[in-house]
């Protein structure tokens, strides 16, 4: 396993515009060290106390972004340093990144999770849940979160014309929101959709983020 080889053979076909978050759980310190050596600075991390160990140790450049499901009673210990959250799938999980954030006078940036995968596991807001909580219109007085876009995770699939569907309909969703809500505002921008096996249709479907682990960092040890 050679992760700076693998790290460049995925950063050189990203197109302009497109940044990887190189996701990095379950693996040591030594491995995200190898990857920062080879340039990269944004890294993924699925458990709150996993990240912030890692961040207490690594240089104090690298952003942290946390993209697995967050539980409120973790929320504190992230928000000094966290740069982005992309699993928001309650309101209530918002506001409650908004007070803590607000503890440690920061402004958090946050994206919506949508459920776009046929499997009933995975987490988030459908459509209509979140075109009803942007259009409550509540959100806009929370001054210590940022809603930067959406996040997805296709269907673990073969069905590769599936797993395209669902990235269209993420994105098609992301433009209808952002116009109807964020119009004057540069802030809503970040559509983060694509993993190892995905991120080529991701990327073809619009997506700004692509969380890669695995096909950097080899398979993970549970
Ligand atoms: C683990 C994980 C990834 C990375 O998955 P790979 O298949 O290893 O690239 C991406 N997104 C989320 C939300 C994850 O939990």
């Amino acid at each position: 396993m050679n992760i700076s080889e693998n790290l460049k053979q995925v950063l050189v076909e990203l197109p302009a515009g497109v940044r990887l978050v190189a996701v990095s759980k379950f693996h040591p310190n030594e491995a995200i060290e190898e990857a920062y050596s080879a340039g990269q600075r944004i890294f993924g991390e699925s458990k709150v106390q996993e990240m912030t160990t890692k961040y207490e140790s690594l240089p104090k450049d690298i952003e942290w972004h946390f993209i697995g499901h967050l539980q409120t009673n973790k929320i504190k210990y992230m928000v000094p340093y966290v740069a982005m959250i992309h699993g928001i799938d309650s309101y209530k999980l918002l506001t409650e990144v908004n007070k803590q954030a607000a503890k440690v006078n920061r402004v958090i940036k946050c994206l919506i999770q949508l459920h776009i995968a046929q499997e009933e596991t995975k987490f988030g807001f459908s459509a209509e849940e979140c075109r009803e909580m942007l259009a409550a219109g509540e959100w806009k007085h929370l001054d210590n979160v940022q809603i930067c876009g959406l996040m997805g995770m296709a269907s673990n699939t073969d069905d590769t014309e599936q797993i395209d569907r669902e990235f269209c309909s993420l994105n098609k969703l992301f433009k209808e929101l952002k116009e109807t809500y964020f119009p004057e505002s540069d802030n809503f921008c970040e559509l983060s959709m694509g993993m190892s096996h995905d991120y080529h249709q991701a990327i073809a479907e619009g997506s700004t983020l692509v969380r890669v682990g695995s096909k950097i960092f080899g398979e993970r040890n549970y």
